[in-house]
This record gives C-alpha cells, structure tokens and sequence, in this order.
C-alpha cells in the first residue's frame, strides 16, 4: 500500500496503523501525491483531510468535523498537539479503511499494547465513572461494545487486586533461558539445554548471588515486601532436578515465603516435568504452576517444533493436580500454523476435560527473529481470528472462568488480543502487575527488565540477553541491582 502524507513526523504512527487494516501488505511511504492506487493525507490548520485512490481515481475522502479541528488548533503545547493530531489522522484512517477493507478493527485507534492500563488509568486517576469511560471509549478511541465490556470487566478486576498492594513492594522475577527445543514462533531469549547443560551450574551461581543480595537488601523480604515470586524462562523446569532443588532452596532460604502472596513457576513444556521436579517445586512452596499445551492437536505441535506429546500433557496435568499446588495455568494460542476452527475446538474441548484454574489465551503474534517470521507465514483473517476467540470466550464460560487480564502485541494475528481467565479468586498477581505497571518489577537473570518506579516515574534496568554475557560481565549486572535499590530508595 502507498501512502503519501504531507508531513514526515505523523509517518510512524500511521504506519503502524494502517498495519490493521493491510497486515499482509508493506506500507509505503511517497515523496509525491498518490495518483494511481494508494491512500494520500493532509494535515492542514484548516481542513484535514484523507484521500483513497483506486485506478486512478479518488474513490473516497473523509474529512475532520470543525469542532475536532478547532479543539486541535487551540493546544498550545506543541507535544501535545502532536499527540492529538495522531490521533485525529487515526480516526480518519478508521472511517475510510473500515469501508475499503471490511476490516472491523474492533479496537478502533488503540494500538498499544495494554489497553487496561488507560481504564485502570481513567478509573483511579481521574475518577471517572463507568458511563464516562464507556463514552471515552467509544467517542475517543471508536472501540467497539464488545472490547469495552471486555476492558471494563478486567479493569475492575485489576483494580480490585492492586488495591491491596503496598506503596514501594516488589515483584521478583526470575529468568532461565533453557528449553527442550525451540518453538518456531519463539523470539525470547532461549538456549537449547541439550546444548548449553554445562553452562547451567554457572548460570545458577550467578542468579544465586543475585537472591542473596536482594535477601540482604530486603531483609529477606521483611522490610522490603516482595509480593510474588515468578519463576518463568525459557522453561525453567528443563535444568535437571538437582538444579532445580538448588534454585528453590535458596529461594526459601533467603525469602521469608509466608509473607509472599503467590509463587509462580512456569513448568511449560510437559516434556521438561517429572514427578521428582514436581515434588520439589511443592516442598519449597510453590502455589501456583504453569503446564502450557498451546494446542492439542499434534499435528501442529510437530509443525511448531515442540517435541511433547497431547498424551504427555493431560498425564503430567494429572500428576500437576495430584502434588495439590493452588492454581494450575494453561496457555494456549490461537492462529497456529494450519489451524482450522476444528482444530481450536478439539484444543478447547480437551482443556475443559482437564479443567485448570486458569486459562491464558494468546493469539499468535509473529515476531522478528523468530522461524515462522522468516518463513512469511500466512497471517490470519480477522473474521477467522474473532471465530476462534469466540470458541475460546465460550470454553472459558463453561469452565466458570473471568477475564482477569489482558495485552495487545505487534503482528497479532486477526488484530486479537492476549486474554488471561481465571476461576473466582485465583487471579495472578504477577501477571496483572506486569501489565499495569504500577509496582517495581526486580527482574533477575538473562534477558531480565526490571522496572522500578520512583519520583521521576517508571524506569527500566535491562539485564544482558546474552547467556555468554551475562555469566562473564556479572559485576556490571551486580551494579545494576544496587541501581535498582537506589532508584527505588528515592521513593
Ligand atoms: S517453550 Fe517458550 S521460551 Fe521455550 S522455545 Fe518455546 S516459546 Fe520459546
């Protein structure tokens, strides 16, 4: 799709934008007027104002209301100025690309990725009702009734749970980078175990220099609250079972875990879980454990390369129920290479006979560096895309499932959205927290972001990807902790 639009500064946002409407097509940006095919925007005082072109031929034009543009013209500030003319170009862009394409674009001109965040926002910042957020929504952003019920619903779900956090608390985040095999959607930071077993013992030293320095720091979690413990990867329980009971140890020694709300670890790949692992995760404590099918056809888990059978999955689901932990968690994801509507509904129907406590529903996002990207995977139809959602709305339903939390990604399929579900009360903190943004996050380990808020609002202290990196520069990541504790101590 060629695009010309009469000033450079509004080509990012439209860009990304018009990747709703044209998400198989390259967008192009013209030095000159479109004249043949393509879409061309002006952006005046006056009169702003976009072009479709076909054949030669404008098809249509949509214009700004003199109202919008009058508000416009008065902002001073030219920031944000700027801000609302992105906005007002978006608008546009929706009117006239909803007609050409057929493409609903259900959430309207919010792109980012965590569209809670601006309800939760509205909510307790600005005390606005439900009414007036649903106005906001629907005026402002041309969300679609549907998604505003979706957000309203989670938002007060988020509200409830952040409501009980304490100013200045951390959530701990723990990365191991090993996995079986590599996923062809995967773009995390992930290194084959079979090939790097030798560098885990290492790893694990240097992660657990850092525990020990946060247990000094945090009295052991006693002056300094750490709310949650997540566990994630990579998948961690693939380093062997005596790695494993090393890590879990020290975390219990250097941790005071009765005063800790919930302790997340993200099992992952059946292939990876064994009765003995299991058993050390629920002697140190564990309460909350993650067993990701993704899909339950096999044929697709060959095609993405994850080496487990949907037999491993339901009998370590068992063995998961049996070692009694508090919340078990699945994931899966809709728009997997070759799957049909079917293929989604066998998935569901089997989740349902296992019954977890919570469900996390992505929808595949293709990203850089990963296989499938290099492989131009089809993408899939929104119409498809919004079908299989509603397979998994409705499996969720019977499963006495809510919505608890939710995300948006670049490159998602069918324009579709991230949904965590959870039966009444087992909503996770940590993943509420990460998206919201309104508690430090210590993130230790390769490929680890922390974010730390203070006065100067919400920073972020990247850790090394690289495993190489991370073992051998470890003083500079040492650094980086006491940064974290010093940033956080101008609270
Ligand atoms: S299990 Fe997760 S982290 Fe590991 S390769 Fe697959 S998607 Fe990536």
């Amino acid at each position: 799709m060629k695009i010309y639009v009469n000033e450079q500064k509004f080509q990012e946002q439209i860009k990304t934008y018009l990747k709703v409407f044209y998400s198989n097509q390259a967008i192009d940006f013209s030095l000159s007027k479109i004249t043949d095919n393509g879409i061309n925007i002006f952006v005046d005082n006056n009169n702003t104002f976009i072009e479709y072109v076909e054949k030669a031929e404008i098809n249509k034009i949509v214009k700004s209301n003199y109202n919008e543009q009058d508000s416009i013209n008065k902002i001073k500030d030219l920031k944000e100025r700027t801000k609302q003319q992105n906005r007002q170009i978006k608008r546009l862009l929706y009117f006239l690309c909803r007609e050409v394409t057929e493409v609903k674009a259900k959430w309207g001109i919010l792109t980012g990725i965590r569209p809670s965040k601006i309800v939760v926002q509205l909510m307790e910042k600005e005390n606005k009702t439900k009414e007036q957020i649903k106005e906001i929504l629907k005026k402002e952003y041309l969300v679609a009734d549907d998604k505003i019920n979706l957000l309203l619903k989670i938002s007060t779900k988020e509200k409830r749970v952040l409501s009980s956090r304490i100013k200045g608390e951390i959530n701990l985040y723990i990365g191991i980078p090993f996995c079986p095999s590599k996923c062809n959607y995967c773009s995390f930071t992930s290194y084959p175990i079979n090939l790097y077993k030798n560098q885990v013992c290492m790893y694990l030293e240097k992660l657990i220099k850092e525990l020990e320095y946060i247990a000094m720091m945090t009295n052991r979690g006693r002056t300094i609250p750490i709310r949650s413990i997540y566990i994630g990867g990579g998948t961690p329980t693939s380093i062997q079972a005596k790695e494993l009971k090393l890590l879990t140890d020290t975390i219990r020694n250097c941790f005071d875990l009765s005063l800790i709300k919930e302790y997340t670890v993200e099992a992952g790949r059946p292939d990876t879980i064994t009765k003995e692992k299991l058993k050390i995760l629920k002697d140190n404590l564990v309460s909350r454990i993650s067993v990701n099918p993704q899909t339950m056809n096999q044929k697709t888990l060959d095609i993405i390369g994850r080496k487990h059978t949907t037999e491993q999955i339901k009998s370590v689901f068992q063995e998961v129920k049996e070692q009694g932990f508090d919340v078990v968690n699945m994931d899966v994801i809709l728009g997997l290479p070759g799957e049909s509507i079917q293929d989604v509904k066998h998935t569901f129907a089997e989740i349902e006979k296992m019954n977890p406590d919570n469900l996390t529903v992505h929808a595949l996002a293709i990203k850089r560096g990963s296989v499938l990207n290099s492989q131009a995977s089809e993408v899939l139809s929104e119409k498809l895309a919004e079908e299989m959602m509603e397979v998994a709305i409705s499996s969720a339903e019977r499963m006495n499932m809510e919505p608890y939390y939710m995300y948006r990604q670049k490159n998602i399929a069918g324009n579709l959205e991230n949904i965590g579900y959870c039966k009444a009360k087992t909503e996770c903190i940590y993943n509420i927290e990460i998206i919201e943004e309104t508690s430090n996050i210590l993130a230790i380990g390769a490929g680890g972001v922390s974010k730390v808020l203070n006065y100067e609002g919400l920073q972020r202290i990247e850790n090394f990807k690289n495993l190489k990196d991370y073992i051998e520069r470890h003083d500079e990541i040492m650094e980086k902790r006491r940064e974290f504790f010093e940033k956080r101590n101008s609270y």
